[in-house]
């Protein structure tokens, strides 16, 4: 195994320079490694964030830290999945429910995917993807992930958490686990003759020198980006999403805790909504070509109702997409210096998470060797290009009639080669699941995402022939074994005391 570099400078305290102290502070431990993060908290970070994949319950797996340690600090609470309201209009079901497929759906995923590829040859058979999967069905419920039983198999399951909250918990950790911080703004990026950083000068600190930088200075990618000159591929034409306003508001559990986000399309863009211990995190996604700021604060207000008073807006925008190379010389851009998608999905922690997995790995392997570097940087672009694609799905997929910017999604030309052959191929004769293998290779969203939101959004061709007995047998059996499954699981407002104490 290669040694860890003598000393890493990390600039930047949000969610990424906090995960990136954490997890390579764990991993080198054993190491004379110095880690020092520096951060400006006059400048702040970007402080939303609030839902996550599966994936990060590996994160803290691997730091050793308990679920009930983190959620409890951050006022966190469990996902099951995405409900979409709204995207689709003039069809019996206009709303679905994105789901976190566990083993507990093996059975009835397969008559899923059968009643689908029948509704994709014109018959008359339900394939929307709600009665299919275990994960819809808690959240229909306000029910947890978690099993009453510990018999059952442990489910796949995301959070929602406060990201301030999370970021001082990480940062708490991150400093007992040795990480040195300072609280300083730094002002200058000096590089030597081979163009690798040498140091990066801070206001009041002085000269900070390193083997390796690593730049979670957010949007400006201040190292990356403003140093090393490393270029942002727009991807405004594929996404036309470029900005968000978001409003906070009590939350009422009388009825239940819900365990799922809600991604509810509105005039020009969605909103979401994410349930924590303490309140709701809303906040409308939109195009500033199509909405001024102050139209979306209206609808958002609007929509959200008498809760929304007096509590102020926080506005904010970006540019979609992401540089090429993340691991440059001897930087590495983790988080929004790297790139950004909207949250529609809530991509960007698992992309963190994986970009500084794979870098550890790889660096373990060789060190600052170009072939590795390649190896990374391809890696990386393909999850993030993937993940474009399956965002920009959604809004292909959408018939919404009742504005420009919704016709205008539907209609844009600008998308890769990879979404045009899935959409085609989903309304085809061609055997889809080689189209799927074919197309999305190292994606986070495999077959069971792509049927889902296929079949979910109603992308079919007119019915034109009667169901077969076997689609109608599916159907019910899969219902039946999902709700009688989710009845195994406790209910999310319970679940949440235990993890509270209370
Ligand atoms: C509207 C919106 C909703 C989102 N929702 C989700 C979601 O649901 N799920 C998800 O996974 N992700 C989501 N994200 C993305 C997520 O918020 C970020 O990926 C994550 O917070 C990481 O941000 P960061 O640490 O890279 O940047 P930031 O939080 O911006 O941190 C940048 C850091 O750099 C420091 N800094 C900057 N300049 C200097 C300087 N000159 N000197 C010293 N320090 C400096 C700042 O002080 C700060 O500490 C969302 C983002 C937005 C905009």
């Amino acid at each position: 195994m290669n040694t860890p570099p003598n000393h890493i400078v990390i600039v930047g305290g949000g969610t990424a320079g906090w995960m990136a102290a954490n997890l390579m502070s764990h991993q080198w431990a054993k190491f004379n490694c110095t880690i020092t993060l520096i951060e400006s908290q006059a400048i702040g970070s970007v402080g939303v964030g609030e839902g996550t994949t599966p994936f990060f319950q590996g994160f803290f797996d691997r730091l050793g830290i308990q679920e009930s340690e983190w959620m409890q600090a951050a006022n966190a609470t469990y996902k099951c999945g995405i409900r979409f309201p709204d995207w689709v209009s003039n069809v019996n079901k206009t709303s679905y429910f994105h789901p976190f497929y566990s083993h507990i759906d093996t059975p009835q995923v397969p008559l899923f995917f059968a009643n689908a590829n029948f509704r994709r040859e014109g018959m008359e058979v339900d394939a929307h993807p709600d009665d299919f999967f275990v994960t819809a069905k808690l959240a229909d419920q306000c029910r947890s992930p978690i099993a009453k039983s510990d018999s059952l198999q442990r489910l796949d399951y995301g959070y929602h958490f406060d990201a301030g909250l999370l970021g001082e918990f990480l940062k708490k950790k991150g400093i007992q686990r040795g990480v040195r911080h300072i609280d300083d703004k730094v002002s200058d990026v000096r590089l030597d003759a081979n163009g690798d950083i040498s140091s990066v000068i801070a206001v009041n600190a002085g000269e900070l020198t390193a083997d390796l930088f690593v730049d979670c200075s957010g949007f400006k990618g201040l190292l990356i980006q403003q140093a090393l000159g490393e270029e942002m591929v727009s991807y405004q034409s594929q996404l036309f999403n470029n900005s968000a306003v978001a409003i906070p508001t009590a939350i009422d559990c009388s009825k239940g805790l819900p365990s799922e986000t809600v991604s509810k399309a509105l005039s020009n863009g969605w909103v979401w909504h994410i349930p924590l211990a303490n309140r709701f995190g809303n906040g409308y996604v939109y195009s500033a070509d199509y909405l001024s700021p102050e139209e979306a604060e209206l609808e958002l207000r609007q929509h959200l109702g008498s809760k929304a008073d007096g509590v102020k807006a926080l506005h904010l925008n970006w540019t979609p997409g992401r540089i090429t190379h993340h691991w440059k010389n001897n930087c590495i851009a983790i988080g929004l210096s790297q790139g950004f998608l909207e949250p529609l999905e809530a991509p960007m922690l698992n992309i963190i998470q994986r970009s500084i997995e794979n870098f550890v790995e790889l660096y373990e392997k060789s060190g600052f060797t170009r072939e590795y570097q390649q190896e990374f940087n391809q890696d990386i672009n393909s999850l993030i290009d993937g993940t474009r694609d399956y965002l920009q799905a959604h809004y292909k997929l959408n018939s919404r009639e009742d504005s420009q910017y919704w016709k205008d999604c539907r209609s844009n030309i600008n998308q890769s080669k990879e979404l045009k052959a899935i959409l085609d191929g989903w309304l085809s004769n061609t055997n889809f699941d080689q189209v799927l293998r074919d197309n999305i290779h190292n994606q986070v969203y495999f077959k069971t995402s792509w049927y889902c939101i296929l079949a979910g959004m109603d992308h079919f061709e007119e019915v034109n022939k009667p169901a077969v007995r076997a689609a109608k047998r599916n159907h019910h059996r899969a219902k039946e074994a999902s709700l009688a499954k989710a009845e195994r699981f406790v209910e999310h407002k319970e679940q949440l005391k235990i993890i509270y104490n209370c």
